[in-house]
């Protein structure tokens, strides 16, 4: 027979959305049992994610700049890739930051199960232990569901090729493919292409649609792919044919205006989205909501329909991010301890780290207008930047900002630059505490550096009403 745990709290899934909430659960005094079926705690972000492919971006960092400061009159030899180190490095990185997240779990007595859990009924799940043979039945009176995603899988690729990859296997970096497919312009492609043609892939990224990441504004995007041109083989507006594996590597067939000829490549990467996993944890022996995609509907308190069961995450929805899955993981918390908390941000960020970064804030120019807001733009191009030119990074950069022309109010906010993702940060704060152009633009920021772009865009749109004619 299965054995039995009593908690307050269940939270089925240990990614950042599900440490974040058990965390919080304990904190707030609450008795909480952590159901992970893997080894390690820290889902997908930490594992197979944001963090190990930040390592490798640093890696591809490094050597972009060293290729970059012969403008400048300094000359390195070619680098030599030690692909082991490369990936002893990665790996050092996870799992200092998984052994972390153990020592926090222990630290505050929660009690973590490792295995698989699937609903019996809306008070119970049953453990399937990853090691052991072994059951655990955990009644619960409270449960957060944090079962996250997955890369998506289609039927029209032989997944099941050792040279077909998804996002972990680019992470493992076992080899550098001589010719690499990148099927999808979004965020993952995009940075895992950065890393390989760096490691010296030549890379093609093929883009059903005419332009990379998908609800970016135009102008944002276009500074990202002139900057890119020579690092990759874009492909827009073309699809695949089909992906055929052959002994001598995938051959791949193309359709759509620009088609190419058919191609061989040594891998292909699928980075054509992630699916969540709603339809495989036993919700069918509740009355909680899930859509045939497997995304479950929550209210702004992250409460499901069953009202004991709540859901965050990637597994509900709105922008797959582990920064978005935290703060709702925090709001579920304190829901069920009793607070009145409720996931009603003013802006989620986004960021692609890739060369340059992107990072985008509140509105995009594209939902200004959907919204009917009466908006203006402001924009600093970064060849006006002291620091950008000093820093041989002015070639590519645009600090975009988006105001309501009827309150000054900034509304929307977009950076294409070096560093990008780490100048997000004022327009973020600018957007929560509702900042309007006077406030941005009166903000005395430091020179020379890449934020003054911020309060450079500000004043053109803050000059522009009030000491203009
Ligand atoms: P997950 O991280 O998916 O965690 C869910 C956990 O639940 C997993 O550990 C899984 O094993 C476990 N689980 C699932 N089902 C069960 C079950 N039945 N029983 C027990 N356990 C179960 N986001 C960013 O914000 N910044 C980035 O830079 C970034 N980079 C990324 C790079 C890559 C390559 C990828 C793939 C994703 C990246 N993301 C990034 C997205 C980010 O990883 C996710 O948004 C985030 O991990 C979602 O957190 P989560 O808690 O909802 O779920």
């Amino acid at each position: 027979g299965a054995g039995e745990v009593k908690g307050q709290v269940l939270v089925i899934g240990a990614g950042p959305g599900g440490y974040s909430a058990a965390f919080r659960c304990a904190d707030l005094g609450l008795q909480t049992v952590l159901v992970e079926r893997h080894d390690t705690l820290g889902g997908v972000c930490l594992n197979v994610g944001c963090i190990p492919s930040k390592a490798l971006l640093h890696v591809a960092k490094v050597i972009e700049e060293a290729e970059h400061i012969s403008h400048a009159g300094i000359k390195f030899a070619k680098p030599e890739i030690d692909l082991k180190g490369v990936a002893d490095y990665k790996s050092g990185v996870v799992k200092r930051l998984t052994d972390g997240l153990s020592g926090m779990a222990r630290m505050r007595n929660i009690t973590v199960i490792q295995g698989t859990a699937s609903f019996i009924d809306e008070h119970s799940v049953i453990v399937n232990h990853t090691k052991e043979d072994k059951k655990t039945v955990v009644k619960f009176d409270n449960c957060i569901i944090a079962a996250g995603s997955q890369s998506s899988k289609m039927p029209f690729i032989p997944h099941e090729d050792p040279r077909i990859w998804d996002s972990t296997n680019a992470l493992e970096v076992k080899e550098v493919p001589k010719k690499m497919l990148i099927m999808g312009g979004g965020i993952i492609g995009l940075e895992m292409g950065t890393v390989y043609q760096k490691l010296g892939s030549q890379v093609d990224v093929v883009i059903r649609g005419p332009q990379v990441m998908t609800g970016t504004d135009k102008d944002i995007v276009k500074v990202y792919t002139k900057a890119n041109e020579q690092r990759f083989n874009f492909m827009f507006k073309t699809q695949t044919q089909a992906i055929i594996p052959k002994e001598e590597g995938i051959y791949v067939e193309f359709k759509g205006d620009n088609a190419p000829e058919p191609k061989t490549y040594d891998v292909v990467l699928v980075a054509m989205g992630r699916s969540p996993n709603g339809l495989k944890i036993g919700l069918e022996n509740t009355n909680v909501e899930v859509d045939d995609k497997g995304f479950i509907s929550v209210d702004n308190q992250m409460r499901t329909k069953v009202p004991h069961i709540f859901a965050i995450g990637d597994i509900v929805g709105g922008p797959m991010l582990a920064h978005k899955a935290v703060h709702e993981g925090h709001v579920a918390a304190e829901v069920i301890a009793g607070h009145k908390a409720y996931f009603e941000p003013k802006q989620i960020p986004g960021i692609a780290y890739t060369f340059p970064e992107i990072a985008t804030a509140g509105l995009s120019e594209i939902e200004a207008k959907e919204a009917g807001i009466n908006y203006e733009v402001a924009s600093f191009p970064w060849s006006a930047s002291g620091r950008a030119i000093a820093s041989d990074v002015s070639g590519a950069g645009l600090t975009k900002l988006i105001f309501d022309k009827d309150t000054d109010q900034l509304i929307g906010g977009a950076i294409v630059g070096d560093n990008a993702g780490e100048l997000l940060g004022e327009i973020s704060l600018a957007l929560e505490m509702d900042c309007d152009a006077e406030d941005i633009a009166l903000t005395i920021h430091a020179h020379p550096t890449l934020h003054e772009s911020v309060g450079m865009a500000a004043e053109i749109f803050h000059g522009s009403i009030t000491d203009m004619p």
